[in-house]
């Protein structure tokens, strides 16, 4: 705060003032040493008016900033101002540090986004599929199955569920161990995968039972892609050693107006229709499986 004759010479100011701008006790000083010249001009002003504080010039060296007002007190100058005194090295210093941090802010950020979205993906692999196998789990299937019976029905395009059990497995775990038991399952899993198309659905139903959705694939195909399936097993040797694995499948196909839970149920007697035969065998469901059982 300061006050000025009509001369523009600072007659009295307080500490801050001072200290603002530099100059100590030099009461008296002129505004136009301390201003820009046409800062000067701007303190020309009529009664009840102010004007906003142009910037100040120190031993016309630097440049600070203060931000306020000037008032006309009669036939003198109040200059109330609240002290924005930042030299240009300091105002760089400043904004370097501001800048850093920012970035370290940002960094930051960036890394717990990343972690966020590692949450994320672990979090949707634990709802969606199966950690053993990597499959997706029987939640997701049902969600998938509504969402392809529901596409199936309005574009009338086929849609094949084939449910496949393996054969005596009790007996791999009895004989060479779960974590081989485990293994048969694994390799399954990948046995499916690889033989089947992408926008095919692989589950985990349970244990050892899977379920394969084949979108825009005819039974007849779907039985095809089972045998397929059904040879590779038998030929493969997943424990090493010359014990066989096989496997039994069912398939069922889409009719209009079926639900959900139909075609699966439809599935699973063809299944228990492919063990009934022997096992090691491919049985799409048929009618008459509806009548027989
Ligand atoms: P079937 O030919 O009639 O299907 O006979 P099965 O022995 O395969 O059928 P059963 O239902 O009697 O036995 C299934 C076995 O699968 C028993 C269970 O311990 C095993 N199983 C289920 N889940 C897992 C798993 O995650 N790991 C292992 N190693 N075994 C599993
Ligand atoms: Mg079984
Ligand atoms: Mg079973």
């Amino acid at each position: 705060m300061g006050l000025c004759d009509a001369n523009k010479n600072i007659i009295a100011c307080n500490n801050n003032m001072r200290l603002t701008f530099h100059f100590s006790d030099k009461q008296g000083v002129n505004l136009s040493e301390i201003f820009e010249d046409e800062g000067v001009q701007q303190i020309a002003i009529n009664d009840g008016q102010s004007v906003p504080i142009p910037t100040l010039l120190i031993e016309r060296t630097e440049k600070i900033q203060v931000l306020g007002y000037f008032f006309k007190l009669e036939n003198n100058l109040l200059m109330l101002g609240e002290n924005g005194h930042i030299t240009n090295e300091k105002l760089a210093e400043t904004i370097n540090f501001m800048t850093m941090e920012l970035s370290s802010l940002m960094h930051e950020l960036h890394q717990k986004n990343i972690q966020l979205n590692q949450a994320n993906n672990r979090i949707q692999k634990l709802i969606d599929y199966d950690e053993l196998t990597g499959l997706y789990n029987r939640r997701y299937q049902k969600e998938r199955l509504k969402l392809e019976v529901s596409l199936a029905d309005r574009h009338n395009i086929p849609l094949s569920v084939v449910m496949c059990d393996l054969d005596h497995f009790k007996k791999v775990n009895d004989t060479f161990g779960h974590d081989a038991g485990d293994k048969v399952l694994v390799c399954f899993a990948q046995l499916l995968k690889s033989q089947t198309r992408q926008e095919d659905s692989c589950i985990r139903f349970g244990g050892e039972e899977f379920v394969i959705i084949m979108p825009h694939v005819e039974q007849q195909e779907a039985v095809e892609v089972c045998e397929r399936i059904r040879n590779i097993l038998v030929t493969s040797n997943s424990l090493n050693n010359d014990y066989q694995i096989s496997a039994s499948f069912g398939v069922a196909c889409y009719h209009r107006g079926m639900d959900t839970e139909t075609i699966l149920i439809h599935a699973d007697r063809a299944l228990y229709q492919a063990k009934d035969n022997g096992r090691n065998c491919v049985v799409p469901y048929l009618d008459k499986l509806t009548l027989e059982n």
